[in-house]
């Protein structure tokens, strides 16, 4: 299928995506299937979400109240099982995803926006043997599920090789220069680059670029190893969230912390993450610690996305996924590239518009 990009100009690339993110790189696959000339820069930063998530894919556990920003995650769950099946066809590699549902064990069924189905203890114990004593019983959510966010970025990354997209690895950008309304180049410290379109996907680093209020929002992460593959039977959302890999991993989640960008594990990061934990669910006690990490959250004012145009006609926004990055990258990349395709902007998507801050945007 013929695809008319929009601001199509006789440059090096078409489409310049700035961020190598789950986010850029899903959009990058989506835009390469039906074009050419697509490139992708990115600076290898540490504490990327994309490397440090859950991979949770939880519209029902994390509770998000009706409205918008519900509706496009479920509308992005939706995505998942045939986006999934298209990526590991391409590349022959697995993702981990997981439809496995998720169950929020509670110790008072006041509160929340709740809407799963509701299981007393006895029921609970059934569904999840070995459930902290404090929990009355549990939501249960049987449409939630997980990723492995690691193996989906790893996935990504070779389907968007296979097509043909132009890696620019390890090259930071330090600024975005613009005449007028157009973006006329990104410059890193190696060259600058241009493109007929660009597209912003910097997560928790975007307001080193521009003025957008997107800030670093830090969480603290360990793995367990259990002793039998899976660990638990489905993802277990409590103080702490306990996500079984198959392979017998349990990721255990996570701080929320706004101290900026500031690097590494603390010993209260530790601390709170093992005793929700251990709370949770007693017999991970015993399990080794594989490996802790840490990483950045890319929080906007209103806590949902920017998506979509910006007051340069050539250059289109999706960052500020915060907390459902993994979960929201389908629908992002479907609707960013249907934007690029020439369709106008969705009218119901006006929430997740750059100019609801209702303040001017800068280049920085
Ligand atoms: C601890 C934690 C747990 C999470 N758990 C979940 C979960 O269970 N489910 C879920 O859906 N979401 C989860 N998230 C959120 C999710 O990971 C993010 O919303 C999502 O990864 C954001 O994707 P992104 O591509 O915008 O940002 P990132 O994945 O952070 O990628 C941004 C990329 O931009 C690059 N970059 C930035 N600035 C520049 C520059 N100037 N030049 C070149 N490159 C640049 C960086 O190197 C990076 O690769 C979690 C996040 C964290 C931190």
């Amino acid at each position: 299928m013929a695809i008319e990009l929009r601001q199509l100009s006789p440059v090096s690339m078409d489409v310049l995506i700035i961020g190598g993110g789950i986010i850029g790189l899903s959009i990058a696959v989506e835009l390469a299937k039906t074009q050419g000339r697509v490139g992708i820069i990115d600076g290898g930063f540490p504490g990327t979400a994309a490397q440090a998530a859950a991979g949770m894919l939880a519209p029902g556990a994390e509770q998000i109240p009706p409205g918008a920003m519900r509706d496009l995650c479920e509308a992005s769950l939706q995505c998942y099982p045939a986006w999934i099946q298209d990526l590991e066809e391409r590349t022959g590699q697995t993702t981990g995803y997981w439809p496995c549902g998720i169950v929020v064990p509670v110790t008072s069924q006041a509160g929340g926006h709740h809407r799963g189905l509701w299981l007393n203890r006895e029921q609970l114990d059934q569904h999840q043997p070995g459930l902290g004593a404090d929990f009355i019983g549990g939501w249960w959510y049987p449409n939630d599920g997980q990723v492995d966010n690691r193996l989906l970025h790893a996935v990504l990354y070779q389907a968007a090789q296979s097509l043909g997209v132009q890696f620019f690895s390890h090259e930071t950008v330090v600024r975005i220069a613009s005449q007028g309304t157009k973006i006329t180049q990104v410059v890193t410290h190696e060259a600058s680059h241009q493109a007929g379109h660009y597209v912003l996907t910097t997560g928790a680093w975007t307001y080193k670029l521009l003025s957008l209020p997107v800030r670093p929002r830090k969480g603290q992460m360990l793995a367990l190893q259990a002793p039998h593959a899976p660990g638990l039977n489905q993802v277990v959302f409590a103080s702490a969230y306990l996500v079984p890999r198959r392979d017998g991993r349990l990721v255990v989640g996570a701080t929320s912390e706004d101290v900026g960008f500031q690097d590494g594990i603390t010993a209260g990061g530790l601390h709170q993450l093992l005793e929700a934990a251990i709370q949770t669910y007693p017999p991970l006690r015993d399990w080794p610690i594989l490996e802790t990490w840490w990483g950045y959250r890319p929080v906007t004012p209103d806590e949902c996305p920017i998506l979509g145009p910006s007051p340069w006609e050539n250059l289109t926004l999706a960052t500020g996924h915060y907390r459902n990055g993994i979960l929201l990258a389908p629908i992002t990349a479907h609707l960013i590239s249907k934007y690029l395709n020439g369709h106008p902007w969705p009218s119901e998507l006006a929430f997740c518009r750059w100019d609801r801050f209702g303040h001017t945007l800068n280049l920085l």
